[in-house]
């Protein structure tokens, strides 16, 4: 693993641990990080480089580099990358660019006035000096005007600093009125934030028990404390609602952090959190990187969304570093959840988390009941995927003047296409996977790796004209079954195909919120904490999807998926109704969501994964090869697994070609390694794979505590 690089200190000065410098490497010069002072004992000194400068950046704090170490060390990469991750706004780094902005000359020439120029000079009497841009812009005038009369000399040019000036939430607006539970739950939390001391919290309640509510205070202290908040959520983009309300709550929006933001607001985020200057950032899992000063809280919301695993490149589970960070910057943490995971839930078990309990839904907004609909019995129509139970519902909401939602965790038309005529199926060139028809875009995709085509006229494979049938229901497919049964219901269509951006998911959650939509058709995006109070039916097309593929988690997940989506009915006054269509009624997902007997669930699944030494009660990682060359790969595999670690303490599973035995054109194949919980994982692989070499055409990849098992 890649660690530091020594260089020399000019005139061997003291340079505070933390500081970005640039240095040579190799023919370029760039920005690192003092890390610390080299061990090594060099003969030769002469031989090592200087460092060349030092940015004027405030250094990365301790607690941030002890962190970087802490997650290079535990998920088994080279810190480098970890810390690239903290630096992820290069133009940060840079020197900031002088800002010029006008004031009043104090001996102006005579002019002659116009109303366009009077409003610009009344603006500066008595403001603050501004650009010339934000002049215009303020004053209502065009740019001519201010340039104008900065050439006839009545304004002069003077140099303002150039950071930008972060509003800054205020903890002093009243917020709602605590229930008993909500109140001790915010004054739990309350009490760690002032004493500053580490502690995690489920914060467990239903959809719409004021989780939100709760935490709001627990910022809000943070910030009468001085402190900086950070708040991750999984779908930042699709995070209007929270976003207003934190606005009303707080009277300015929050930093926000994720992939979609521009350089600029980046470098200026990036910095004015570095500078101590932004006090609450909500972000997508990347958020965790930043280089906090003075974090005084951490809140996971949807702690246990999946997509807080990050898989490309790092592969970490935010929310598990989240805890690390607050463990080390000795602050509490918050996990928000209707479903904790089951680590979280095995956790409070363990008095390690304590969990704080809000039983129920604000204004005692009663649960949707929920119906199994049995499939073997209540058969949709051939082609069709809507039981008659379901579509009599959605045909009486309709009637009543409420709007349902259909949920179905499959994007496009139909995940399979085949030729009626000789059973050739489409599949992605580069992938060992179907394609996916997208019937509205009238092309087929492979959902691994973007590959994507027209829809072929005739089979590829026989030429016949045609015979080209679709497989299998997806989001689109049931948009066009409902607009066949209830012609006149306005449909919405909710998925990450036609939801691009914060923009569009706004747009689509207040055609919802305005009733201008009857049958919301939506993927897993829908399950996302909305509120639409005249949502009263939920429609669930295919329970059984998840529960497929013998994923470790695929029961867990399923359940908090589905008990999710069910939150979205009878947010309000109205009661809402849950019918759950499935061909496995008995099964102890369906019997848990139909007696709302979530505990009793969890504990039955924690038992299995005990009696199996299954996480959280033993460990895993996965390594992953991949290369082009088929049999590099396999090679490179079997010989990993010759020289895999002998101890009864240690299982490896493996090495077989993975589910996914073809991505992007590489070959790949899977090891499993699960040990007790008392054996240092990261040790053991670290003096396992030291023993192989792996061929530069071949790619390992680590994953501590595997999500994916494709
Ligand atoms: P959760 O985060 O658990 O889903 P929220 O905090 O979003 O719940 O609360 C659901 C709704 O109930 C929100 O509209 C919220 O403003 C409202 N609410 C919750 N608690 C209170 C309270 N004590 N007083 C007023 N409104 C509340
Ligand atoms: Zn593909």
């Amino acid at each position: 693993m890649a660690g530091p690089y020594d260089y020399l200190s000019r005139e061997n000065r003291d340079i505070p641990l933390g500081s970005f410098v640039y240095v040579p490497l190799g023919a370029q010069t760039i920005i690192g990080v003092v890390w610390g002072e080299s061990s090594k004992n060099f003969l030769d000194e002469k031989r090592l480089k200087c460092i060349e400068s030092i940015l004027d950046t405030p250094p990365l704090p301790e607690s941030v580099r002890t962190f970087v170490d802490w997650v290079a060390e535990y998920n088994l990469c080279p810190p480098g990358s970890v810390l690239r991750m903290t630096m992820s706004a290069p133009k940060a780094l840079q020197p900031p660019k002088p800002r010029i902005a006008l004031i009043m000359n104090q001996d102006a020439p005579e002019i002659r006035m116009t109303p366009a120029r009077q409003r610009v000079l009344s603006l500066l009497a008595d403001g603050p000096p501004r650009t010339a841009s934000d002049l215009a812009n303020e004053a209502g005038v065009g740019s001519g005007v201010v340039r104008g009369l900065a050439e006839a000399k009545v304004l002069k040019r003077i140099q303002i600093p150039t950071s930008g000036l972060f509003p800054l939430p205020d903890p002093q607006i009243p917020g709602a009125d605590l229930s008993p539970a909500q109140k001790a739950a915010a004054n739990a939390i309350i009490e760690k934030v002032r004493k500053q001391s580490f502690e995690v919290f489920l914060l467990d309640g239903v959809t719409g028990s004021g989780k939100t509510e709760v935490y709001f205070e627990a910022i809000a202290e943070t910030l009468r404390q001085g402190m900086q908040a950070l708040v991750l959520l999984p779908e930042i983009a699709l995070s209007t609602q929270w976003l207003n309300r934190f606005e009303e709550r707080f009277g300015v929006l929050p930093a926000q952090w994720h992939s979609e933001l521009s350089q600029a607001n980046r470098k200026r985020i990036w910095r004015g959190i570095i500078d101590s200057k932004v006090n609450v950032v909500v972000g997508a899992r990347s958020a965790l990187f930043l280089p906090f000063d003075r974090i005084g809280l951490i809140v996971v919301d949807e702690e246990h969304e999946g997509s807080f695993k990050q898989t490309d490149g790092v592969a970490y589970n935010a929310r598990d570093m989240a805890v690390v960070r607050a463990r080390l910057e000795k602050c509490p943490a918050i996990l928000a959840t209707a479903t904790p995971s089951l680590e979280t839930f095995v956790n409070v078990g363990r008095s390690r988390y304590e969990r704080l309990h809000l039983p129920e839904r604000h204004r005692g907004a009663a649960l949707p009941e929920v119906e199994v609909v049995d499939l073997r019995r209540d058969r949709p129509e051939r082609q069709s995927w809507i039981s008659p139970p379901l579509k009599l519902g959605l045909a009486a909401n309709l009637a009543a003047e409420e709007q349902s939602l259909l949920f179905l965790n499959r994007r496009g038309y139909a995940p399979l296409t085949l030729c009626r005529s000789c059973g050739h199926r489409l599949q992605c060139p580069n992938c060992s996977a179907w394609l996916v028809e997208h019937r509205f875009a009238s092309r087929l995709d492979c959902h691994h790796c973007g590959f994507t085509m027209r829809y072929p006229e005739t089979c590829p494979e026989c030429e016949a004209q045609g015979t080209m049938a679709a497989c299998g229901p997806g989001v689109e497919r049931l948009v066009e079954e409902v607009s066949v049964f209830l012609p006149e219901a306005r449909i919405g269509l909710m998925t990450s195909d036609t939801i691009r951006g914060p923009g569009s998911a706004a747009d689509l959650v207040s055609r919802v919120q305005n009733h201008e939509i009857d049958v919301l058709v939506g993927t897993q995006l829908v399950a996302k904490g909305h509120h639409f109070p005249l949502l009263t039916l939920v429609g669930i097309v295919d329970a059984d999807l998840g529960l497929n593929g013998g994923d470790l988690r695929a029961a867990e997940r399923t359940y908090q998926i589905l008990h999710q989506v069910s939150g979205r009915a009878g947010r309000a006054e109205r009661p809402g109704r849950v019918l759950l269509q499935t061909y496995q009624p008995e099964h102890p997902v369906m019997r848990a969501l139909a007696e709302g007997d979530r505990d009793n669930f969890l504990s039955e699944e924690a038992r299995l994964r005990e009696a199996g030494v299954w996480p959280p009660f033993g460990r895993l990682a996965a390594l992953i090869l991949s290369g082009r060359a088929a049999e590099k790969v396999e090679a490179t595999a079997r010989s990993l697994a010759r020289v895999a670690p002998n101890n009864p303490a240690i299982r490896v599973l493996g090495p077989a070609p993975a589910p996914l035995s073809i991505m992007r054109g590489r070959h790949r194949w899977r090891l499993l390694v699960k040990t007790t919980r008392s054996v240092n994982i990261q040790n053991i692989l670290r003096e396992w794979l030291a023993q192989v070499k792996i061929p530069s055409s071949v790619r390992l990849k680590v994953d501590i505590d595997p999500y994916s098992f494709l």
